[in-house]
């Protein structure tokens, strides 16, 4: 196994040696041995980005990675092309790093698109940029985007993000709205330093039509500052939103939706809590990700990395990169293991993979 340098310590990464598939049913889709199947792919474009939060990056940001390092536009779509043709992926969501940081996002789309058509295709993004590049991503065939924001209060987020640019985030918000890429959702991490502006975050979500949804911190931050007894659980979030509103549980929309639904003030509106600390949901995990350097990464939480960039660049046909990808994917781990006595945090944090 060769190692992957991010100027961290080294990834484990499998660049010929196929991994075992010992047991493998003879079938498309890409399953595991624990009986999922995937058919949500994340797609990492890039892992710079154009703010520093601090439950994801190091202040002076992720080591850049080179530009011939990073899978091309081309690339992307034709991995991309694989996993819905030939592996049975439904959708997919591009994600980094910050996505609208790379130059060819608008191509990168319009290739993915021509290359899975039908497929949903949509975006996770702080939404720095979105005002300028919104319609034009849906013209190219983005179906929708996920954009990030914490908390309204300036001050707060200038400290949680270490930028002052939560007028930029609402502008994106506004112009995803306009050019239609919606159910728009919000995703906020519930933060102890934000945790009192969750309720008017909420009340703002239902103004603008956007569906929010609460995510639990991860230890996946760069500066390792994670700490379980200290991180804000769904539980504790439920008790100040339900200061404010009334919260019915809903359930989950399907069982492999990651959120969990409270119905808010009898409805319609909705707000969503991913626990995936305090609740996890591994057990139903459908995700494959491919990391930007062009590596499928099977779990957040688990380091091996099988690299198909190398075999894109060396001439293996599309029949041969599917088979590397299902035997990725084999192998995936059962679940974070976060509870875990003997839990080791991933080597990359959120940033360098892709949430
Ligand atoms: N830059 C884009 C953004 O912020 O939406 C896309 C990449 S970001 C890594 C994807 C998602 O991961 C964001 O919604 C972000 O809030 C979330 N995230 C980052 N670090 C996290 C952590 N330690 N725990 C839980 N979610 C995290
Ligand atoms: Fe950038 Fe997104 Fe990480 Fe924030 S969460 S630092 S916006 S990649």
């Amino acid at each position: 196994m060769a190692a992957l340098s991010l100027g961290m310590p080294a990834i484990r990464r499998s660049p010929s040696a196929a991994p075992s598939i010992e047991g493998r049913p003879d079938v498309a889709g890409l399953v595991d041995r624990f009986g999922r199947v995937a058919r949500d792919l994340r797609v990492s474009i890039t892992s710079a980005c154009s703010l520093r939060c601090t439950y994801c990056m190091p202040a002076e940001g992720l080591p850049v990675i080179p530009r011939d390092e990073l899978l091309s536009a081309d690339e992307i779509a034709r991995l991309v092309g694989i996993a819905v043709r030939d592996l049975g992926v439904h959708e997919v969501r591009f994600t980094g790093g910050e996505p609208l940081t790379r130059p060819d996002l608008v191509e990168i789309i319009a290739l993915s698109a021509a290359a899975a058509p039908g497929t949903p295709l949509a975006l996770t993004t702080n939404g720095i940029g979105l005002d300028r590049k919104a319609q034009a991503l849906a013209d190219a065939g983005l179906s929708r985007v996920n954009v990030s924001l914490d908390t309204l209060d300036r001050e707060h987020f200038t400290r949680l993000t270490r930028r002052d640019r939560l007028p930029r985030v609402l502008d994106g918000i506004a112009a995803a709205h306009r050019a239609g890429l919606g159910p728009l959702k919000v995703n906020a991490v519930a933060m102890r330093e934000t945790l009192h502006d969750a309720p008017a975050l909420l009340a703002w979500a239902i103004d603008h039509g956007c569906r929010l949804r609460f995510i639990e911190q991860m230890p996946l931050d760069a500066d390792e500052q994670w700490k379980r007894d200290n991180m804000v659980d769904a539980d504790e979030l439920l008790e100040v939103l339900g200061e404010r509103f009334v919260l019915e549980p809903v359930g989950r929309d399907d069982p492999s939706a990651p959120a969990e639904e409270w119905l808010v003030d009898g409805g319609p509106a909705t707000v969503g809590i991913i626990a995936s600390v305090t609740r996890s949901f591994c057990a139903a995990c459908d995700r494959t990700r491919l990391t930007a350097e062009g590596s499928v990464r099977s779990c957040l939480f688990g380091d091996d990395e099988t690299d198909l960039r190398g075999m894109l660049r060396g001439g293996a046909d599309d029949a041969t990169i599917a088979d590397r990808w299902r035997a990725a994917m084999w192998g995936k781990q059962a679940g974070h293991g976060i509870d875990a006595a003997d839990f080791v945090r991933p080597v990359r944090s959120m940033g360098g993979i892709g949430g």
